[in-house]
């Protein structure tokens, strides 16, 4: 079975033994997986990672005990909870402290031949969304959890700092849903995506100070979050969008005299994504930088490092 190899900083395509689905889980073939920067993190090096990367994706189910799946197009949630646990039986699987994470943690991913993943992760792509957009899923869905934490009212102005992949589709979603969004980005053609879902962008010199009672750092960037609580208003909330690895620099002073909120947020419902991406509101398309064949990965994988580059897709 063909599949893409991290290991040592290098991506190569290696043959490895076809997964066996254990009970529970179904057996798909890939149709399409999306290049995330934790992917490119993954190589680097970050936590310590060896073996085959991939959470993005869309499939088609070639085996499954459920009829419903087989045959059918799916995307997956990533956490594989245990679900015993006292995490899991509060419904908070996504934190189970024994989880595996598909393409990341103790569980192959997605960018092979074949993948596997529990049946109750799977979700059926609607008929009129295109794989295109389906293999969005995910990160849509980390973007949507930031709506299950904080109470966004309509027309409420919500500043999102960064113009990468993650920040484009968490400043569409919240327009998407009736927030006001003010994107802060540095490149036009980039912020000019989100402006096609309603989002106000904005590239300016000096970030406004005090501004905004809800602030999204979406940089990537280690100097983010700095500022994000510069630009959140007295008891405002600074939603924490970025993994940034080693302790970042930041003066508690301003979040305890403004009796600012930080909240972290990681991963999402897909429940929520999908209807999202049923709007075809979303613009998604102009997300897509290239496209590889799964054989190509090593190109795909430094075409998706590239600067200014956005969503990287294999084809399976
Ligand atoms: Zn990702
Ligand atoms: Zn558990």
């Amino acid at each position: 079975l063909r599949a893409v190899w991290l290991e040592d900083g290098s991506v190569s395509v290696r043959n490895v033994r076809e997964p066996r689905p254990a009970s529970g889980f179904a057996l798909m073939r890939l149709i399409c997986g999306g290049i995330c920067n934790t992917d490119l993190e993954l190589q680097r090096g970050y936590y310590g990672f060896r073996g085959v990367p991939g959470h993005e994706f869309v499939g088609e189910v070639v085996e499954s005990v459920n009829t419903k799946l087989r045959g059918r197009r799916v995307v997956g949630e990533i956490n594989i909870a245990c679900g015993t646990c006292a995490w899991c039986r509060r419904g908070l699987r996504r934190h189970c402290p024994a989880r595996a994470v598909l393409g990341i943690v103790r569980h192959p991913g997605a960018f092979a031949g074949l993948l596997t993943l529990p049946e109750r992760n799977l979700h059926l792509v609607p008929p009129e969304v295109p794989t295109e957009q389906a293999v969005f899923t995910e990160p849509v869905a980390a973007a949507c959890e930031i709506l299950d934490q904080v109470r966004i009212s309509r027309g409420q102005q919500v500043a999102v700092l960064g113009d990468g992949k993650l920040g484009l589709l968490i400043a569409q979603v919240l327009a998407l849903r009736h927030a006001r969004v003010h994107l802060y980005g540095r490149h036009r053609r980039k912020v000019r995506i989100a402006e096609k879902a309603g989002v106000d962008g904005r590239i300016v010199k000096r970030l406004p100070r005090s501004a905004y009672e809800i602030t999204v750092d979406a940089t990537g960037s280690p100097a983010g979050l700095r500022q994000a609580v510069s630009m959140t208003m007295p008891r405002g909330t600074v939603v924490m969008k970025s993994t940034v690895h080693g302790p970042v620099d930041l003066d508690s002073a301003p979040v305890i005299v403004n009796e600012l909120t930080l909240v972290g947020s990681r991963c999402g419902r897909f429940e929520a994504a999908l209807p999202l991406l049923k709007t075809k509101r979303l613009a998604l398309r102009e997300m897509i930088s290239d496209e590889f064949p799964l054989d190509k990965a090593p190109l795909a994988f430094s075409r998706a490092a590239e600067r200014g580059t956005l969503k990287v897709l294999l084809r399976g």
